[in-house]
């Protein structure tokens, strides 16, 4: 029930890990780290920060660490073996598993796939040439649509035939009812799901496409829109259309907008808002939202304004606390739909956006303004109706607010008013993640950072690591954590990801934090800053001793040399090689002796 060892390695090592988080933040480089604002916890300043070369993250923030194989678990939500698998899918290699069941469910994904990239060639194909596509390709162009627009999004035209794609794709029966591109009809024979619709693919964030969303041409017959059936591959409350084109571009705005139609986000690209995603069919889920907050942490809906009010508003609240996200209404003028206005007023739907209203502030400026305020009874009437809107956000100082400014436009006293929105007070706490008091890349705040550390931050650099771990030893590690981590990474011969593995926790921890900073020191300068504190403290130790013994001669010599060669080894001095050998030997077995 796993994937083979040697074929985990194989992907771990091929993975660029930069290039794989970049889907999900911006890194920047600094020094020979990287360093980004943390996917997994909300903040202003960048806390993350990667060793591209051993392929390894840390977030000073919240501690989340790990390898590639990690990173795409916990960002993609998937098991081990679902994240191996998208890894080896990106890097372009086949992974065995362990069990053969696995291996007939991969191969059974990928055939589903496949068909799929086949229909949607296929039924693109059709929508450019076919002959009986004119009215489709009349409706994109009166629509506003370009060639250049169609082959971006691939669109298709789904022939008013019965078998056409079954019969052009030749796939087995079995394929083409679980990729959702048909059924056996009543005579037992393969028929298309789509017939004579507009087909606009579906993909998975990755690209890779996963349903149709099929429309009528107007007069047509049969419901506006159809969308594939749920497959293994597609789930309707999980995908979003869009997001494959537009998720750079939502991960630099730290923005998406959700719409509601295909060509409302073909619009919103054309109008210079290229970070629309649409729902296929549903309302927006929580799923979604989890979904999207792993690129940007604010939520624009562009829906038609009444029906986003309507959107369960204890649900929005609820996501806003839950996945630290903002969800904001765009300005919409009511009954346009912004596949049309990126036509007729593509000015008006960037405006929109921009002038995106919180939630909340949305739902009370609506309760206001259906409100008539030029009487009394007026006033406390919608007072009363914009009261209830608020009373639903879970914030008290958010409520507060709101509650002021419906004061102030109703002429009401506003310690009146807060009594009737009263919510049993739910305290107010603070986000999560707060950013930390230590910049990345540096060690400083949390955590000393001692000589151990610096070491142990060499010995674990890709470059600098094999000079430095032939010149430590375990006495020069007093503190018993490090010298935990220094004994994993020397047992691993210097192979961190087998350290990491086999250290206690705490230890496994430091190796990670410490794999992602600069280890910008020399390494020998390191060793004998390292190897002059294990011979002080070997000398203070003989001086204990001395004064404790019955003949305190005896320990004399031993002191007086280490006097010798503490100096000798000072930091301005310049020791040949074979001093601070003969230091460290005598130390390491002195040590040795004393168990
Ligand atoms: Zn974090």
């Amino acid at each position: 029930m796993g994937i083979l060892d040697e074929d985990v390695a194989r992907v771990r090592e091929a993975a660029d890990f930069v290039a794989i988080a970049g889907q999900f933040m911006q890194l920047k480089r600094v020094g020979r780290r990287w360093v980004g604002l943390c996917p997994f916890h909300g903040e202003k300043t960048p806390s993350f920060s990667v060793n591209a070369e051993q392929g390894l993250f840390y977030c000073f923030g919240c501690q989340k660490k790990g390898d590639v194989i990690t990173f795409v678990r916990e960002i993609e939500h998937l098991d081990f073996v679902g994240a191996v698998e998208l890894l080896a899918a990106r890097t372009g290699l086949t992974v065995r598993s362990t069990d053969k069941r696995q291996d007939e469910h991969r191969r059974e994904k990928q055939r589903l796939t496949e068909a799929l990239s086949a229909a949607v060639k296929w039924y693109h194909e059709r929508l450019l040439t076919g002959p009986d596509a004119g009215a489709a390709r009349r409706y994109l162009r009166e629509r506003g649509f370009d060639g250049d627009q169609v082959r971006r999004y691939q669109i298709g035209w789904a022939p008013d035939e019965w078998d056409a794609l079954a019969r052009a794709l030749d796939l087995p029966d079995k394929v083409l009812q679980a990729a959702g591109l048909g059924f056996l009809n009543r005579r037992n024979r393969p028929q298309d799901f789509f017939r004579a619709r507009l087909l606009f693919p579906i993909f998975d964030p990755q690209g890779a496409p996963v349903a149709f969303g099929g429309r009528m041409l107007p007069g047509g017959d049969g419901p506006k829109y159809r969308n594939t059936p749920e497959t293994r591959l597609y789930s309707k409350s999980k995908v979003l259309y869009g997001l494959n084109w537009v998720k750079d571009e939502v991960v630099r705005a730290d923005e998406v907008v959700v719409c509601e139609g295909y060509t409302d986000v073909i619009g919103f690209a054309a109008a210079g808002v290229p970070r629309a995603v649409a729902t296929c069919g549903t309302s927006l889920t929580e799923e979604h939202v989890r979904l999207l907050r792993r690129f940007a942490t604010r939520v624009v809906l562009a829906f038609d304004p009444d029906a986003a009010g309507q959107a369960a508003a204890e649900r929005v609240y609820e996501w806003e606390k839950a996945h630290t996200i903002d969800v904001a209404i765009a300005d919409l003028p009511s009954g346009e739909d912004p596949g049309e206005l990126f036509r007729s007023d593509p000015d008006r739907l960037r405006a929109a956006v921009e002038q995106a209203k919180p939630f909340l502030g949305f739902r009370v400026e609506r309760a206001l303004a259906a409100g008539r305020l030029d009487s009394p009874e007026g006033r406390a009437r919608t007072a009363e109706a914009a009261l209830a809107v608020i009373a639903e956000h879970p914030d008290e100082l958010v409520r507060d607010q709101y509650v002021m400014a419906v004061a102030d436009r109703c002429r009401l006293d506003a310690d009146r008013l807060r009594a009737g929105v009263g919510r049993g007070n739910r305290p107010r706490v603070a986000a999560p993640g707060s950013d930390p008091a230590s910049a990345p890349g540096t060690g400083a705040g949390r955590q000393r950072d001692t000589n151990e550390s610096r070491a142990l931050r060499l010995a674990v650099d890709a470059e600098k690591g094999p000079e430095i771990q032939g010149l430590l030893a375990e006495v020069l590690f007093p503190d018993p954590l490090h010298l935990n981590a220094w004994r994993a990474l020397r047992d691993a011969g210097g192979d961190l990801h087998a350290a990491v593995e086999a250290a206690d926790p705490a230890a496994a921890e430091l190796l990670q934090r410490l794999a992602v900073q600069d280890a910008i020191d020399e390494p020998r300068d390191i060793r004998r800053a390292l190897l002059r504190e294990a011979a002080v403290h070997c000398r203070s130790d003989l001086e204990h001793d001395a004064r404790h013994a019955a003949d305190p001669g005896a320990f004399v010599p031993a002191i007086s040399w280490l006097q010798v060669q503490v100096e000798a080894i000072a930091p301005d001095a310049r020791p040949s090689q074979d001093v601070e050998d003969q230091l460290l030997a005598w130390l390491s077995e002195r040590a040795e002796e004393r168990g």
